[in-house]
């Protein structure tokens, strides 16, 4: 094409060789570029909070939901962590949830911490669904605390589940990927774009997940897997009131009592919305991101404005 007529001045006109160029999706009646239903997809940490918001989004389009979480296997990974975790049935209760609602959707047991494990979920998926079409890694665990006296045990922990865990069900899952332009999405967070004081490991570990986002994004462009992340920033889950809620310095400062108060006066202070994202906000992401077939690599921060990059 000439410059003229591509709309670029002289000397601009991009050259790309018409044979490297793919063409663009047809829009499906003017709307959906890239249609869910019947898919397969995977989403870790599932059991509640924003995994079990974007199983049930994924369900509602049509989508074959896998909702993997530690279930039973809780029990032994728990140890010596200082958080509640979600009961053993939690995970059973939100793929019947989902199924009463005519979604179709299985709970499968997972550490994504664990190789064999791993291996295990995506083994099971394709005997229940005979493919594998996108990858939500979505399990995640916080710790907070001073870099000096932090635990090494609690980084290990924390390194382990949310990044390593993306490196083990990406590599689990990238033979069956491979079959269909599969789709990957990270769940990173705001802590991912920026570091805030007593969260060294987790900010660390969020900063890397959206690292190996961007070079899973490049490495598997050719094999047409897109890889995306989303960055949430104040989801009113377990991670809030079991833990970020309480800490000393956050319930003296905002002088609250109550969980719910303080993440509400966080929120009010800190969010230029002054809103808070809801797992369906944080759904919507994974969905919008499962679709653009021409968005690679991004790391798409939902949190009111919070953090703007
Ligand atoms: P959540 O309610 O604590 O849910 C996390 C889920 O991950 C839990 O169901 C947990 O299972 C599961 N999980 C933990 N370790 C696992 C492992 N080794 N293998 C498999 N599953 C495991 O937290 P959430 O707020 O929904 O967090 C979901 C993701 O969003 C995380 O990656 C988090 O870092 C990220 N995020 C959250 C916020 C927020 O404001 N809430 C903000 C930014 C980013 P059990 O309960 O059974 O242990």
């Amino acid at each position: 094409m000439a410059a003229a007529e591509s709309g670029f001045p002289e000397g601009l006109a991009p050259q790309c060789g018409s044979h490297h160029v793919k063409p663009a999706s047809p829009l499906i009646n003017g709307e959906t570029i890239i249609n869910i239903q019947g898919k397969t997809a995977i989403v870790t940490g599932a059991a509640r909070g924003i995994g079990r918001g974007i199983a049930e989004a994924f369900a509602r389009e049509g989508a074959h939901v896998v909702a993997a979480d530690l279930g039973l296997l809780a029990q032994a990974s728990r140890a010596g962590w200082n958080y509640a975790l979600s009961p053993a049935r939690e995970l059973e209760r939100t793929a019947k949830d989902i199924e009463a609602r005519g979604g179709a959707c299985v709970a499968i047991e997972v550490d994504v911490s664990d190789r064999a494990s791993c291996q295990n979920l995506v083994d099971k998926t394709i005997e229940a669904y005979g493919r594998l079409d996108i990858l939500v890694n979505n399990a995640g665990i916080i710790q907070t605390g001073p870099i000096a006296e932090f635990a090494e045990s609690d980084w290990d922990r924390i390194f382990a589940v949310n990044v390593k865990g993306i490196f083990l069900m990406s590599q689990a899952a990238l033979p069956h990927l491979r079959n269909d332009a599969g789709v990957i999405i990270n769940i990173a967070s705001v802590s991912g774009k920026r570091g805030f004081p007593n969260m060294g490991a987790y900010c660390a570990s969020k900063f890397a997940a959206i690292g190996l986002t961007q070079s899973m994004a490049a490495e598997l462009a050719e094999s047409a897997i897109r890889v995306n992340a989303v960055c949430p920033g104040h989801v009113d889950t377990a991670m809030w009131s079991d833990h970020l809620s309480k800490t000393e310095t956050r319930q003296e400062q905002y002088g609250t009592e109550t969980t719910e108060d303080t993440f509400g006066a966080v929120v009010r202070d800190l969010v230029p919305l002054a809103r808070e994202q809801s797992p369906d906000d944080i759904a919507e992401a994974a969905l919008y991101l499962t679709r653009a077939d021409s968005v690679t690599g991004v790391s798409l921060t939902i949190a009111g404005g919070y953090v703007m990059n």
